[in-house]
């Protein structure tokens, strides 16, 4: 269905610069996600929803949608979520470009940049021929990811509220910050989001349905070595570089993103700096599987305490910090979400493209904080990036996929 708000609602969010920043220890992360959360209170509330507030603790922006059923009505309480920060990319000034009913062929220009969204690049523009395309002017991201998410939720309750006849249940809606950052979910708070199970609309193309993400850690490893002049160091020196080389060498070759996909899982060596004297290195662990996940750091503690012995003294010291698990293990105990969706898609007559994440949502946490969130698409497209665009009738597919969820909640509850 199209939906007059929809395009003009995504430009106006676009627009808003609202970049996340790691370094900050602020919640949010930056002002501008501050200044971003107000307008979409005063929107919210001008649309009709309830109990619009911002979390103190989480940041969240909050919104109710009650019910136009009966008390009695057994209908799941749904919640939508989806995020306001766009990633670690140039975000100042962002110029949404609309190429109407694209050839699914031509190169198309992202204004005067000198860049182009080429076919030959990304064959995914392919897929869109006889749509409407929103790009970048090629010097910022667009925030598809996830302002495209936050667009159809929105507009999804400005049609229910439009349209008092369609009946559904009590929906939560849910705006967080500092997604792109790990950061936005740590601080959410289920008690002040009363649902039964919510969806992320967070994901990439039509049909995108994701329930099964990483288990996701991160390891810090400090080598110590001992630095003497280089000319008398026989069997006194100890060069940390050297530590760090040999821990990374005991690791499996094969075993790094480079050299994986689907659900195999890796060690990912994200920072490596030092010196003779000391050296400290970082890696991710990732893997869809807990016990293998829980080998990968196991193997670790076994290089860490296998070099420690060898030099009869601690020279390599081990951090490891789980981040965030697959949030299958939670769903899969009730997988009426997932269920749901995957029935409203194929109503809809979208086939659901339902593969295992190689990342973590905001749902990998909420999952386990007792909420399960599965994700859905909101149509965004090379994301993170210059080259990032949005399909209009994508957009509004996931509009019709939301409502569609709420209806056959309802229906099913009969
Ligand atoms: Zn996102």
């Amino acid at each position: 269905m199209s939906y007059q708000n929809l395009v003009p609602r995504f430009i106006k969010y676009a627009k808003q610069t609202t970049r996340s920043d790691e370094n900050s220890a602020t919640i949010p992360s930056t002002k501008s996600q501050s200044v971003f959360a107000h307008q979409l209170v005063a929107e919210l509330q001008q649309i009709g929803l309830s109990q619009v507030h911002i979390s103190t603790k989480s940041a969240y922006v909050l919104a109710t949608l009650p019910t136009n059923l009966p008390a009695t009505a057994e209908v799941p309480k749904i919640g939508l979520i989806a995020h306001m920060d766009t990633a670690d990319f140039n975000a100042e000034n962002v110029q949404p470009q609309i190429q109407k009913n694209y050839d699914g062929k031509a190169t198309i220009p992202l204004a005067k940049s000198g860049y182009y969204l080429d076919p030959a690049e990304f064959p995914n523009l392919k897929n869109y021929a006889g749509e409407d395309l929103i790009t970048t002017d090629g010097t910022t991201l667009l925030g598809a990811d996830d302002k495209a998410g936050i667009a159809e939720i929105i507009t999804a309750a400005e049609y229910l509220l439009a349209h008092p006849e369609i009946k559904h249940g009590t929906i939560q809606i849910g705006i967080g910050p500092d997604e792109e950052i790990g950061k936005g979910a740590d601080n959410f708070d289920v008690t002040e989001f009363p649902a039964d199970f919510a969806y992320t609309v967070d994901g990439g193309p039509l049909g995108e349905l994701e329930y099964e993400t990483f288990n996701a850690a991160q390891a810090k490893i400090k080598l110590i070595g001992k630095n003497v002049h280089p000319g008398t160091a026989k069997d006194v020196m100890v060069n940390a570089l050297q530590l760090a080389f040999d821990f990374q060498a005991q690791l499996p070759a094969d075993e790094v993103p480079e050299k994986t996909a689907g659900r195999q899982g890796f060690f990912h060596l994200i920072d490596l700096n030092g010196t003779v004297d000391q050296a400290e290195m970082t890696y991710i662990i990732r893997d869809h599987d807990r016990s293998k996940f829980e080998s990968r750091k196991e193997l670790l503690q076994q290089i860490a305490a296998r070099m420690n012995a060898e030099y009869g003294e601690e020279r390599v010291v081990l951090e490891v910090t789980d981040q965030y698990y697959n949030m299958r293990e939670v769903i899969e105990k009730d997988m009426t979400s997932v269920k749901l969706a995957q029935t409203a898609m194929e109503e809809l007559k979208i086939k659901p493209i339902i593969y295992p994440v190689r990342g973590g949502t905001d749902g990998s946490k909420i999952s386990f904080m007792g909420l399960p969130t599965p994700n859905l698409f909101a149509g965004g497209e090379n994301m993170h990036s210059r080259f990032e665009f949005v399909s209009v009738q994508v957009m509004e597919r996931a509009v019709d996929v939301i409502l569609q969820i709420i209806k056959s909640a309802v229906h099913k509850a009969k």
